[in-house]
């Protein structure tokens, strides 16, 4: 048998970091077991449609580096599908679910109901008050089928309903959960097909999963609770049904469903702030399965290797923030400088910071990348130094800072220290390291009481990038203007 998973959003506007998980399961897998990986559009609910949301969702997955090998790709900005089973969005297979729904009126495994929305509002309201479990009441089951092709042929509003049989089990295996039970008395008779002539998710997931070979269902768990109408569907149909894998929710701190009030949940959100594909999908792939050996950083090849569906985890996984930006940062440091700045460079441009193309400007990202790449979480942090070198002037950034420049000494220093730094054409790496025992050797003072109040003078802070990094990416002149604005201000 060979291995066909799937991936199936439904496009909604942003890739919740959820879905990446469940994407990266399936393509983990598929790669795993020689599979195939396929992508399927899920927009059966027109109401939810947004504009280039197909188009954004591709483009994430891309970025992602999780390319599926059957469905809609894009191909210089059009949408093309590809594969045998297409077409692979759900909308263009009405004609499909059309004619299943028929098999299942024929086989009375699904019956026409005319409810008006009033009715079944009411039904659910009455209900609520009688502390029953909402659900319809089946009023429209007992008409004939013949009659209720002729109000259909007359024009009239229904949808189509699953026909649940009273008190029976459904059972399936869930590979992460085991056996699950379901009696049909706690179930409903689900929307198979609306009254717009959309099928319902359940109805095309199910139709879909088996005419595209689907071996496998790998999804979250909030999809469990409708596992078993899925079963029910198809042993209808006479179909046998894929494994059945959920996974288990990704939860914020506070152990509650992972949403968006609580920070970032979008790929894309992730993707401009500047972390890294790798390091986002290493970390993701951890939340809800650990390897045998519990390491924690892999490259997708080594993950792929040592992947497998028995060591997904039943309990929530706790998106952790700190932990990605660790992860994140482990990436960005063994990034090769040169390239780390090409990837840094759009956040200088964004900012107004240096202008595209300007040779100058290039090196002085790159010198600021230098001195970040260390402590940066993500790529969006480059920049954060630019404001220390770019000041015309600096103060001191508090009052530890000003006691440090107001010591007696500091004037007459930092006079001797402008004076050398005049002297030489360009403040390179080894002037800046002897103009402190020049410094030294005229005015007999040393260590800290060298170091920090220069510091200060030039940066207004007392800590920061390395003193020679902060001189030579400075320049000549900027430091002298600094010293003098210092020498000023303590006169
Ligand atoms: N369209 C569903 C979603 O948006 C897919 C659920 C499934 O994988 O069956 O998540």
């Amino acid at each position: 048998m060979t291995v066909r998973v799937r991936f199936a959003p439904s496009p909604t506007g942003y890739v919740h970091i959820g879905s990446l998980r469940t994407a990266l399961y399936n393509f983990m897998f598929a790669k795993k077991s020689g599979g195939k990986y396929i992508l399927r559009i899920e927009d059966t609910d027109q109401t939810r449609l947004v504009e280039g949301a197909v188009e954004g969702m591709l483009t994430a997955m891309d970025w992602a580096g999780l390319h599926h090998d059957e469905g809609p790709f894009l191909e210089a900005g059009t949408v093309v599908q590809k594969g045998e089973f297409g077409p692979y969005v759900q909308s263009e297979r009405l004609h499909i679910y059309r004619q299943y729904a028929e098999t299942l009126l024929e086989t009375g495994h699904a019956y026409p109901c005319f409810c008006s929305k009033e009715r079944l509002d009411d039904l659910r309201e009455t209900q609520k008050i009688e502390g029953k479990i909402t659900r319809y009441d089946g009023l429209c089951r007992s008409i004939p089928l013949e009659e209720a092709r002729r109000r259909i042929e007359n024009g009239e509003s229904h949808v189509i309903r699953l026909k649940l049989p009273a008190d029976l089990d459904i059972t399936f295996e869930d590979i992460v959960r085991g056996r699950v039970t379901v009696n049909t008395n706690d179930m409903d008779d689900q929307v198979l097909m609306k009254a717009d002539g959309f099928p319902t998710y359940h109805m095309a997931v199910v139709i879909d999963d088996h005419n595209m070979g689907i071996t496998h269902i790998i999804r979250g768990e909030e999809w469990l609770p409708s596992t078993p109408k899925h079963i029910f569907l198809y042993d209808a149909f006479g179909w046998k049904a894929p494994e059945h894998v959920h996974l288990p929710n990704i939860l914020n701190p506070d152990k509650k469903k992972l949403s968006k009030r609580q920070g970032d949940v979008a790929v894309e959100d992730f993707q401009r702030k500047g972390y890294l594909p790798e390091a986002l999908v290493n970390y993701i792939a951890l939340l809800g399965w650990s390897p045998e050996g519990n390491e924690e950083k892999m490259s997708m090849a080594e993950m792929v290797e040592k992947f497998s569906l028995e060591r997904v985890s039943k309990s929530g996984a706790v998106f952790d923030v700190q932990k990605l930006n660790w992860m994140n940062s482990l990436y960005i440091k063994e990034m090769p400088l040169e390239t780390l700045v090409d990837y840094c460079m759009p956040y200088f441009i964004e900012k107004g910071y240096i202008d595209p193309g300007c040779e100058h400007g290039r090196a002085f990202a790159a010198d600021i990348v230098r001195i970040s790449k260390d402590s940066m979480n993500y790529l969006a942090q480059c920049t954060d130094l630019v404001p220390l070198f770019k000041a015309k002037t600096v103060e001191p950034e508090d009052e530890e800072t000003l006691e440090m420049l107001k010591q007696p000494h500091v004037v007459e220093m930092l006079g001797v220290f402008k004076g050398l730094v005049e002297a030489v054409d360009a403040v390179d790496p080894v002037f800046a390291k002897q103009v402190f025992k020049d410094v030294q050797a005229a005015t007999g003072i040393k260590g800290k009481a060298l170091f920090m109040p220069i510091r200060a003078a030039i940066s207004g802070q007392l800590h920061g990038p390395e003193m020679v990094d902060l001189m030579t990416i400075l320049g000549k002149k900027r430091l002298i203007s600094r010293i003098e604005d210092a020498i000023a201000r303590l006169s």
